[in-house]
């Protein structure tokens, strides 16, 4: 079970700046948590605490019922896809090459990479005509799914995805919401997902976390959220 714990989770930069304080909160296997709130609420703070990114100060994260503190950072890196706003797409690489790169650093035969890119070009509904070309030969909204497709190449367990839809425009923003949701149906891999868009959060996830200053506020399915605003 991929479940991700946040138990009494405190950060507090170099600085001083305390971004998170005393977070609990758990994210069943399998389900997406949204963490919604405005900007410097501390919402990528959590997120990047996840793939320790960011070490909490005190308190602990768990995935899978273990510490992260017990991971090794490889294998925390094909567990854990990211996927964030401006994609950061390799502009020297291809596109296969980009979607293939986690599976290749880990090893993966070529066979096996091949295959596997095919299959996520057409789960994020890309065709295949895009595999030779370069990023900056496409639209935001189809870098956005190369996006997705590389942080799902590893077959990870856990996801996190910060303001992924956030630079596109309406439209294909609201076109990729309804496919992602589609596609997290038929995966099995817990979601944690930042936007400062409520509509987004009570679209997107199965649970929303509401953070203010740095506190986690509410923590409650959308239905009940909109039931206890
Ligand atoms: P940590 O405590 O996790 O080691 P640091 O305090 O060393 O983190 O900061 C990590 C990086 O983030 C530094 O390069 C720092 O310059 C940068 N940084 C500092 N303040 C901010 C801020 N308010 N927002 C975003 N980044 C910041
Ligand atoms: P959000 O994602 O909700 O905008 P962040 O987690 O980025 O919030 O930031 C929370 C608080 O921590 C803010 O006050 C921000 O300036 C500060 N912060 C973020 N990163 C760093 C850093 N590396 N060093 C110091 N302060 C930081």
């Amino acid at each position: 079970s991929n479940s991700i714990t946040f138990d009494g989770v405190t950060k507090i930069y170099n600085d001083g700046t305390e971004a998170v304080s005393d977070v609990s909160f758990s994210v069943p296997n399998g389900e997406t948590a949204t963490l919604v709130g405005p900007s410097g609420c501390g919402k990528t703070t959590t997120m990047k605490m996840v793939n320790a990114l960011v070490e909490p100060t005190s308190g602990e994260v768990s995935v899978a019922g273990t510490s992260l503190t017990e991971y090794d950072p490889i294998e925390l890196r094909r567990k854990v896809g990211y996927v964030i706003q401006d994609i950061g797409l390799f502009k020297h690489m291809t596109i296969e090459e980009n979607v293939g790169i986690v599976p290749d650093i880990i090893g993966w035969d070529d066979d096996r990479i091949e295959t596997r890119v095919t299959e996520l070009l057409e789960l994020v509904r890309l065709g295949d005509e895009v595999r030779t070309k370069y990023p900056p030969e496409l639209s935001g909204g189809q870098q956005q799914r190369v996006g997705v497709a590389r942080a799902l190449a590893a077959e990870p367990d856990v996801m996190l995805m910060d303001e992924p839809f956030g630079a596109l425009d309406p439209i294909t923003r609201e076109q990729l919401q309804d496919e992602f949701r589609r596609i997290q149906e038929g995966l099995d891999v817990t979601i944690v997902f930042v936007t400062h868009d409520i509509d987004e959060a009570l679209k997107m996830g199965d649970r929303v976390a509401v953070m203010r200053d740095g506190e986690l506020i509410q923590y409650d399915p959308p239905a009940e959220l909109l039931r206890n605003p």
